[in-house]
C-alpha cells in the first residue's frame, strides 16, 4: 500500500466519533489521541506531509492494541486496521525509533514464528525469570516467575520494564505436531486442511490435537502438511510488512498441491490475516490471485464447526461457561454467534454473558510485552468481568488471550479453567463416546 492509498482509506473518516466508546484506550484514557479517530487524524497529517512524524504520534500508535473494535462500530466503513498496519511500517523505516528496539521486536517475532526458536527461547526465559524469585518476600512469592527478564523488557517497551508481566505457559515447552493426514471418522462430508501455527504448535499443541479430533468426528478427513508454517500475523500486525508477505507466500505455497474444501484455523490472530492475504500480497502479480483463493477458504474452527453441524453424539459438559470474544475473531472476521451456538448446544453446559466480552484483554499479539501498563490495566478489567460471572470456565478462540488471561487469573488465585472452544466440544464428544 502506498501513502496516497492510505490516506484515501483515512478520508472515509467523517469525525462521527461513533468508534471512541469502541476503543478500549479511549475509554481508559478519554484522550483523544489515543481514539481512532484522533489517530487516523495524525496518520493522515504525516502521511500528507502536513506534519513530521514525531515521538507523541509514534506514542499514540504505539498504545493502539490494533484490536479493530472501531472497525466494528464504524459506520462509514473505515478500514482503521490497514492504515495502522501500513503507518506502522512508515515509523520502522522512518529511523525514528532506536535501531536496537527496532531489531529486539524484529527478533521477537522471528523467534516467535519459528516454534523450535521459540520453545527454547521461552524455556530458557523461564529459567532466567524464575531466579527473580530468589529474595523475592514471602508475601510476593511466585510473581517473580511471572515477569519477563527486565532487560529484553526495558528494551521493547522503552520503559524501565521491571513490571512485564508474561503470559502463563505449560512447562512442557516442547513442539507438538500432528499427522499429515487424519481420516473422517464415520462418512466423509469434508475434506480440510488445518494449520497448525507456529506459537499453537509451542503453547497448545492440546488445542491442536483437540480440533484434529472434532473435525474427524464432524465427517473430515484432516491435512496437516508439516511444511506449512507461521501465517505472518505477528509481522503483518506490528508493520513489518516485507517479513509478513514472505511468510504469506511460504505458507501458500506449501498448501499449492493440495485439493481441500476449507482450511480451517483455530488461532483468530492467524485466520484473520490469512482471511486480508488478498490485500497483503495484491500488488505481487505472482502470487495475487493464489493469495485470494486461499483467504476466500479460509474459515475459523468456530464457524466451519457451526456451518456443517457435528453428528456425533455429545456426552454431557456440566459447567457454567462463558465467552470472551478475541478481537481478531469479533472484529476481525466477524465472527461472534457461531462459538456461542456451539457451546450452547452442550448437554449440560450453561453459557453466561461476559460483561465487554469483545473488549481487548490487553494480549494483542506481543503488546503485553511492548505495552504492559495498559496491557495489564485491561487485562485486570477482563479478569474483573469473568470474575464476576461465576463460571468455572472461560472459552475463548486465540491462543494469545488463552496465555494472557491464564496469567491474569492466576494471579489472582483464581480456578477458573481457561479453554478452546474445540477442547470443550472434545471434552463432550469424548464423553458421548463414553456414554456419559
Ligand atoms: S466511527 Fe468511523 S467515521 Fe466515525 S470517527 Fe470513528 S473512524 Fe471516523
Ligand atoms: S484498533 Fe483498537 S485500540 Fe486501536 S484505535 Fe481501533 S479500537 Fe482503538
Amino acid at each position: 500500500m502506498t501513502d496516497r492509498q492510505a490516506i484515501e482509506l483515512t478520508r472515509r473518516c467523517v469525525r462521527c466519533g461513533f468508534c471512541l466508546d469502541a476503543c478500549p484506550t479511549y475509554r481508559l484514557t478519554r484522550s483523544e489521541t489515543q481514539s481512532p479517530r484522533g489517530r487516523l487524524r495524525l496518520m493522515a497529517s504525516v502521511m500528507s506531509g502536513e506534519a513530521d512524524l514525531n515521538a507523541d504520534t509514534v506514542e499514540a500508535i504505539d498504545i493502539c492494541l490494533g484490536c479493530r473494535a472501531c472497525e466494528t462500530a464504524c459506520p462509514s466503513g473505515v478500514q482503521y486496521g490497514h492504515v495502522v498496519e501500513h503507518f506502522r511500517a512508515r515509523i520502522h523505516e522512518s529511523g525514528i525509533r532506536a535501531r536496537l528496539q527496532t531489531d529486539v521486536k524484529r527478533g521477537l517475532m522471528s523467534a516467535m514464528e519459528n516454534p523450535g526458536l521459540f520453545a527454547t527461547a521461552l524455556a530458557a526465559s523461564k529459567r532466567f525469570s524464575a531466579l527473580l524469585r530468589i529474595g523475592t518476600p514471602a508475601d510476593g512469592s511466585g510473581v517473580g516467575s511471572s515477569l519477563m527478564p527486565a532487560p529484553v523488557a526495558s528494551i521493547l517497551s522503552g520503559t524501565r520494564g521491571d513490571a512485564t508481566l508474561m503470559p502463563d505457559t505449560p512447562d512442557d515447552l516442547t513442539v507438538g505436531t500432528l499427522p499429515a493426514h487424519a481420516p473422517a471418522i464415520g462418512p466423509r462430508r469434508a475434506t480440510v486442511c488445518m494449520l497448525q501455527g507456529c506459537v499453537m504448535r509451542v503453547l497448545y499443541h492440546r488445542t491442536n490435537v483437540a480440533t484434529m479430533r472434532v473435525l474427524q468426528r464432524a465427517g473430515c478427513d484432516v491435512l496437516c502438511p508439516s511444511d506449512a508454517g507461521c501465517c505472518g500475523a505477528l509481522d503483518l500486525h506490528a508493520g513489518f510488512m516485507a517479513e509478513g508477505a514472505a511468510r504469506a507466500r511460504e505458507l501458500i505455497r506449501s498448501l499449492n498441491a493440495l485439493s481441500f474444501d476449507a482450511f480451517v484455523v483455530n488461532s483468530a490472530g492467524c485466520g484473520s490475516t490469512i482471511r486480508d492475504y488478498g490485500h497483503t500480497l495484491a500488488d505481487d502479480p505472482t502470487w495475487a490471485k493464489a493469495a485470494a483463493a486461499i483467504a476466500a477458504k479460509t474459515r475459523d474452527v468456530s464457524e466451519f464447526l457451526d456451518e456443517l453441524g457435528i453428528p456425533a453424539p455429545m456426552g454431557r459438559f456440566d459447567a457454567v461457561v462463558t465467552y470472551h470474544d478475541a478481537c481478531h475473531l469479533a472484529h476481525g472476521q466477524g465472527v461472534t454467534d457461531a462459538p456461542r451456538r456451539l457451546l450452547a448446544a452442550v448437554p449440560g453446559l450453561k453459557l453466561v454473558p461476559l460483561r465487554e466480552s469483545d473488549t481487548c484483554c490487553g494480549s494483542a499479539g506481543t503488546y503485553n510485552l511492548t505495552q504492559p501498563e495498559m496491557a495489564r490495566r485491561l487485562l485486570e478489567r477482563k479478569v474483573d468481568n469473568i470474575m464476576a460471572t461465576g463460571a468455572s470456565v472461560v472459552a475463548m478462540g486465540n491462543p494469545g488471550c488463552m496465555a494472557w488471561i491464564a496469567r491474569g487469573l492466576k494471579d489472582r488465585g483464581s480456578n477458573i479453567r481457561v479453554m478452546h472452544v474445540v477442547e470443550i466440544l472434545d471434552e463432550a464428544l469424548q464423553a458421548g463416546e463414553r456414554g456419559s
